[in-house]
């Protein structure tokens, strides 16, 4: 009986111990890219926070603040790096012009599907490149959900052959708009809630956007009848970034149960993203028959492969590890890609027979 009883006791002093450093709250301050209205980007933070909370007891929390409050949407990445906040929800290739093999993280055009581009990740070198080029940054990132592929924009006119790209006034920016400039384009970069008006009033003649679940969102099929399939953003990742020394001073178990909700979380956001975009899309053919899906000509294709070919040499040329990361890819593309095309796009080409 006495030992019964010393054994409680010793039990509940080590659960006292235990409770006594298991109970301090980590919080964890996230500035995000976008605002809460944004179809699931939007809600991602406050998911991730709520998971992490659950997943802890209450242990972890993470506070986040939206562009309303931090004022810089787009400043984000900056911010961890100083410190100004832990946490940022973005797209690595807005920060291109800081370091543009940032850009690999995203998506490239003419790259990897999310399935090559996660395989590539996950098992063939990318997390181990990600870790280098972040941690220059002195950041930790973490994929955290993608929108998947991106159509290549709306157009007032059909875009029959090269010539018609000259001098087109086309909102597409990032890499996608630095290709588009070689072949003539007038790429430029609109502001987004300037784009419907521009859209309307001709200042620009076409638009590059997302997917359907966000362009319908901004009205650009009442405004222009072509929609292209795309070429310049294959499949948009999103990222959590981190500020390395602020996550590795967490304790092991709050680091893990991060790293698990970031993982769900992105999971959850790619197959929103996927349904989102089928919902949208169920019923274009009766609201709006005007829109017609099209692709571009065959040589406007060869153009803007040559041309994204020499973006990427030229970059190589200048930073080493972008190299390094541009043959990784190339490499696991050329790999990865004969699969691709007997596996899924042979099963959808045998069934449109
Ligand atoms: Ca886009």
């Amino acid at each position: 009986m006495r030992l019964l009883s010393s054994l409680i006791a010793l039990c509940l002093s080590f659960a006292t111990f235990a409770n006594a450093t298991d109970d301090k709250v980590y919080t964890l301050t996230l500035a995000t890219t976008w605002a809460e209205q944004v179809p699931f980007l939007g809600s991602a933070p406050a998911t991730l926070a709520q998971t992490v909370d659950q997943m802890s007891n209450g242990r972890l929390k993470i506070k986040v603040d939206s562009p309303n409050k931090h004022k810089a949407p787009f400043g984000v990445m900056d911010m961890v790096k100083t410190g100004q906040y832990d946490l940022a929800y973005t797209a690595s290739y807005y920060y291109k012009g800081k370091d543009y093999k940032l850009v690999f993280f995203t998506t490239v055009p003419f790259g990897m599907l999310v399935s090559e581009q996660y395989a590539w990740y996950n098992h063939g070198g990318g997390k181990e490149l990600a870790a280098k080029v972040y941690g220059e940054h002195g950041l930790t990132s973490y994929p955290m959900g993608t929108t998947g592929i991106q159509m290549g924009g709306w157009f007032k006119k059909e875009i029959k052959s090269l010539e018609d790209l000259k001098g087109l006034k086309f909102r597409i920016p990032g890499q996608g708009g630095e290709v588009m400039a070689k072949l003539g384009v007038n790429a430029m970069s609109t502001p987004p809630g300037e784009l419907y008006t521009a859209l309307e009033r001709g200042t620009i003649d076409a638009v590059e956007w997302i997917s359907p679940v966000f362009d319908f969102a901004m009205g650009f099929h009442k405004l222009a009848n072509y929609y292209y399939t795309g070429w310049q953003e294959p499949a948009s990742e999103i990222q959590l970034l981190a500020n390395k020394k602020k996550i590795d001073a967490l304790p092991a178990d709050l680091k893990a149960i991060l790293e698990v909700a970031i993982n769900h979380v992105g999971t959850q956001l790619m197959t929103q993203a996927t349904h989102a975009n089928a919902n949208a899309w169920e019923n274009i053919a009766k609201d709006f028959p005007n829109v017609k899906v099209q692709q571009f000509p065959a040589d406007v294709m060869a153009a803007l492969k040559k041309s994204a070919r020499e973006i990427e040499e030229e970059q190589a040329a200048k930073d080493p590890i972008f190299k390094e990361i541009l043959e990784s890819q190339r490499a696991y593309l050329a790999k990865v890609r004969p699969w691709t095309l007997i596996g899924e796009y042979g099963y959808l080409k045998q069934l449109e027979k």
